[in-house]
């Protein structure tokens, strides 16, 4: 089992879906946990449940594509909790199905502002306190679509697949530090992102790619909580730099 006891995570896109799940599997082993989320009442309502049940944790408004709001988030967690050992940057948002030729440059920078921006303004401040710490774990959420191409998707896809770059750079500069940084790509997992493809009309092309999952069904959001607890543990003390696929072995189709 591992274990988080006496050390701090912060989770954003908290609220909801990976994240959620994420940051309560931090909570139940042991971490403190900061859940940042542009829905401020509902990553508030999150962190009150999880302190109710005897956890440690805060709800911060933060939209990730806003560096002067990710640096306010990450201070907060410091000075709650006084440090600061994982971070998953979860927070993310799909494209409006386009193909290339008919995307908006509204929506490119709506999509890369959240997905790729986001994650790199998460890591600038995360990683300008695991420095002074010369410790900490960062795990941040690509997809399987960062891996593979996705008609209509060329938005989202293009941000999973930059997030690579960011994650192995920050390994090469921080591996002699104490600092571990990976990815995470999930496959096709059961949350309100995918609620919304289905109220989308997009339920018979999830039908469909569920049938063509090796492992014939869709992912639990607690299966890639579990795969961001190891990441940042100390179990994974010899990992950095990877890209992790947890999607019933889609990607190897
Ligand atoms: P979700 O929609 O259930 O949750 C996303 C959360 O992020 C929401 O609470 C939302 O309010 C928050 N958020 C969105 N934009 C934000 C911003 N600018 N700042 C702060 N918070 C913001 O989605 P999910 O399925 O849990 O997705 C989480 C991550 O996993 C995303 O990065 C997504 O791309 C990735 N992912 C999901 C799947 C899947 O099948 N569900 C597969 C691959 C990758």
């Amino acid at each position: 089992n591992i274990s988080f006891e006496g050390k701090v995570a912060l989770v954003t896109g908290a609220a909801s879906g990976l994240g959620l799940a994420a940051a309560k599997a931090f909570a139940e082993s042991g971490a403190s946990v900061a859940l940042a989320d542009w829905n401020e009442n509902a990553a508030r309502a999150a962190a009150d449940e999880l302190n109710a049940r005897g956890h440690k944790a805060i709800g911060i408004r933060c939209n990730v594509a806003d560096d002067a709001e990710v640096e306010a988030m990450v201070s907060r967690t410091v000075e709650t909790f006084g440090r600061l050992d994982a971070a998953y940057n979860n927070a993310g948002v799909q494209n409006v199905l386009a193909e290339t030729a008919d995307t908006t440059r509204e929506d490119y920078d709506r999509v890369m502002g959240v997905n790729l921006q986001g994650v790199w303004s998460c890591m600038k401040f995360e990683l300008q306190h695991m420095r002074k710490q010369a410790s900490g774990a960062i795990v941040n959420c690509s997809s399987l679509g960062g891996l593979v191409g996705g008609a209509e998707r060329g938005i989202y896809h293009a941000a999973k697949h930059g997030i690579h770059g960011f994650t192995k750079s920050a390994a090469l500069e921080y591996g002699t530090r104490g600092i571990r940084v990976n990815a995470i790509c999930p496959g096709l997992i059961w949350t309100p992102m995918v609620d919304q493809m289905v109220t989308d009309g997009q339920g018979d092309a999830l039908k469909a790619m569920e049938k063509s999952i090796p492992m014939g069904r869709v992912g639990r959001p607690e299966e890639i909580a579990n795969a961001v607890l190891w990441l940042c543990s100390d179990a994974a003390s010899y990992v950095t730099g990877q890209s992790i696929s947890v999607d019933g072995g889609f990607v190897m189709r």
